[in-house]
Formats: structure tokens, C-alpha cells, sequence
């Protein structure tokens, strides 16, 4: 089963809130009038639900998030804790690592890919469970990532010229069951990609590109 983030990760980043310890230091600037986000302004506090997988359950936390407001134009951005990725209610580390596991088996579908000794994650209280089309969406939203792909990569290069990572990223294949669209044959080797990088990544800095790059990179 594929690493969650935990209840404890999701009432930590809670006191951070309430202790007001959440700057928009890594927010990229304004995208609109250029202020850099330092001169960010607390906006607004929005409650959201996240989904963890524990044992085979999926189970429900809450945690605020908190919105800043740029002084010049007055738009408004989200600042995301690094276990969350916008519009999404599962936590990084599970959106990652069922991609991954789609990606990295050769022979396995959606339906597989979401099943561990023939069961699937479900809610406590209901027939509902992990849908196979979640992981295909999932994937969707991480071959778009583009821009935190290609700084990443930068930053993985500066850091080591001689690593192999340029190697491992050419020798991506993407099983031709996989797709019938060249569009989505794009979409599993860019989310194929983001694994091999964040695994580089975590070993070479010792932290995910979800702690501030990818903030850094307004998630695209
Ligand atoms: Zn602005």
C-alpha cells in the first residue's frame, strides 16, 4: 500500500495555522502585478477536508488552509501544506505512489492498481472505495507538472552534472496498452517522469519537490 500522509502530519500543519506560523514566502509572485509574495497578506482561513488511507479505510481530517491576498491587484492564492496538491482531497504521498505503481508494473490496470490482496481502500461506513478512475486522473494532474519537472531537473543538474538521471528519464517507455491517445501516452510518461525526479530529488536534497518547489512552480 502506497505511503499516506498521517492525521499526525495533518494536525500539525492545523497549530501552524492556528499559531499563525503560515507564510507565503513560497508562493511565486503575483503572476498579475509582479509583487513578490512576501508582501502577501492573510486573506481569508478555508476548512478542507483531506482523505488518508489507514489500514484499508479511507478516513476524513480536517485542516484549515489559508488564503493571502496580493496588495496590488487584491487576487487571491492558496497557500498548500506539502502533503496536499490543489483540487485534490487524497494527500500527496497517496496520489504519488498509486500513480507510481500504475506507471512502474508493466502489465497492471486502473482496477489492479487500486487492489491489495483482491480488496480495495474503502469508507468506513459505505460501499463506496478508491475508484480506478481516480489513479487515471491522478496521473492526468501530475503529467501536467511541467515547470516543477524542468526546475527540479535543473536544480538535480547543477547540484550533481554527472548524475544518471538524464539516463533513467530517456530510457522511459510507457507500455502501449497503456494508452490509445498520443495525448495520454504524453500524460503517463510526464507523470512517469515526476516519480523518477522526486525520487532523485528526496535523495539528493532530502526533501520532496512537493515541500516548495512545486508551490514555487504554482503547481504546473
Ligand atoms: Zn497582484
Amino acid at each position: 500500500m502506497p505511503p499516506t500522509a498521517t492525521l499526525e502530519d495533518i494536525k500539525a500543519y492545523q497549530q501552524k495555522v492556528e499559531k499563525d506560523k503560515i507564510t507565503p514566502h513560497n508562493l511565486p509572485p503575483c503572476p498579475r502585478c509582479s509583487v513578490d509574495s512576501s508582501f502577501f497578506k492573510i486573506h481569508a482561513y478555508r476548512e478542507r477536508r483531506f482523505l488518508i488511507i489507514i489500514e484499508m479505510l479511507i478516513k476524513a481530517a480536517y485542516c484549515s488552509l489559508v488564503r493571502f491576498k496580493c496588495p496590488g491587484c487584491g487576487k487571491t492564492f492558496t497557500n498548500y501544506p506539502d502533503f496536499a496538491i490543489p483540487h485534490k482531497h487524497y494527500t500527496q504521498l497517496s496520489i504519488m505512489g498509486f500513480s507510481a505503481r500504475y506507471l512502474n508494473t508493466e502489465d497492471i490496470t486502473y482496477r489492479q492498481a487500486v487492489m491489495f490482496d483482491r480488496s480495495v481502500p474503502g469508507y468506513p461506513h459505505s460501499d463506496a472505495t478508491l475508484a480506478p478512475s481516480t489513479i487515471h486522473r491522478w496521473i492526468t494532474t501530475l503529467g501536467r507538472f511541467t515547470q516543477t519537472y524542468r526546475t527540479a531537473l535543473i536544480l538535480l543538474l547543477q547540484e550533481n552534472p554527472v548524475s544518471s538521471i538524464c539516463r533513467d528519464l530517456a530510457r522511459i517507455i510507457v507500455p502501449q496498452r497503456k494508452y490509445k491517445t498520443n495525448q495520454r501516452k504524453k500524460q503517463l510518461s510526464g507523470c512517469r517522469q515526476l516519480v523518477i525526479i522526486e525520487a532523485f530529488f528526496q535523495a539528493t536534497f532530502k526533501i520532496s519537490i512537493f515541500t516548495k518547489l512545486a508551490t514555487r512552480c504554482a503547481f504546473s
